[in-house]
């Protein structure tokens, strides 16, 4: 996605209607039932940080908790990948690394998504392809509905949401600008030939370099298929 088109979509989810997305929230009335699906790999394979979540959970839990997004965003010319951001590391079975026993062991600094979640505002495709807003992520797959939500729940979910919205695109503009600032200064270029590559080697046991975008900067990482990206 290009830098511009970023822009675009940070304002249509700041100027998306505020009763509209308020409507939604009380019609639906989705209450959590605590199953603990969204925890697990039967809804989620992975946690995406924010800037500020990464720090939280640093600063509380640790950077052991911490691996580079899967799904890179990109590799460059000399086989080293580039991503947006941290994930939650998972254990073997993909749950979240923090679920335990049916519960969240740090629920307290737990990531921004998993307290919006599963209220959403972006954009993507349906199953005909048709790309509109989305609003509630499994929408009677999990939950209880029809309860009553009070104004000042769903002002604070309206609130929260967009937030979490604007900030992720925020987060990508940023690692967008940056990449072509770094691939400049480096002479370095996207290689989609070099990211089969790697990826396939990757699948036989070499371990990667991955940099993840993090405060402005890459961090470099190191990984391989027994720190658990499922990539
Ligand atoms: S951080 Fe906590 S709430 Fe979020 S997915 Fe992991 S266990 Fe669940
Ligand atoms: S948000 Fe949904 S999936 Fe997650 S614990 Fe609550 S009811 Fe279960």
């Amino acid at each position: 996605m290009k830098a511009i088109n970023i822009e675009k979509e940070i304002k249509c989810i700041e100027s998306f209607p505020d009763e509209h997305y308020l409507k939604i929230i009380r019609e639906v009335g989705f209450e959590c039932d605590c199953c603990g699906k969204c925890c697990t790999s039967e809804f989620n394979d992975h946690v995406f940080l924010l800037d500020d979540d990464t720090e939280r959970i640093i600063e509380h839990a640790g950077w052991e908790f911490l691996r580079p997004a899967p799904y890179f965003d990109l590799c460059d010319n000399l086989g080293r990948f580039y991503v947006m951001g941290y994930a939650l590391k998972t254990k073997p079975n993909g749950d979240c690394i923090f679920y335990t026993g049916g519960r969240c062991e740090h629920y307290e600094i737990r990531p921004s998504i998993c307290k919006i979640f599963p209220y959403m505002l972006h954009r993507e495709p349906d199953e005909d392809g048709n790309i509109e807003f989305r609003q509630i992520g499994g929408l009677n797959l999990h939950g209880l509905y029809h309860n009553e939500i009070s104004d000042e729940s769903s002002n604070e979910i309206l609130k929260s949401v967009k937030n979490y919205e604007s900030g992720f695109l925020r987060q990508k503009l940023g690692f967008i600008n940056e990449i072509e600032r770094y691939f400049k200064e480096n002479d370095l270029r996207n290689s989609q030939q070099m990211y089969d590559r790697m990826i396939r080697l990757y699948h036989k046991g070499k371990s990667m370099e991955v940099y993840v975008f993090f405060r402005g900067r890459f961090e470099k990482e190191e990984i391989s298929k027994q720190i658990n990206n499922p990539e």
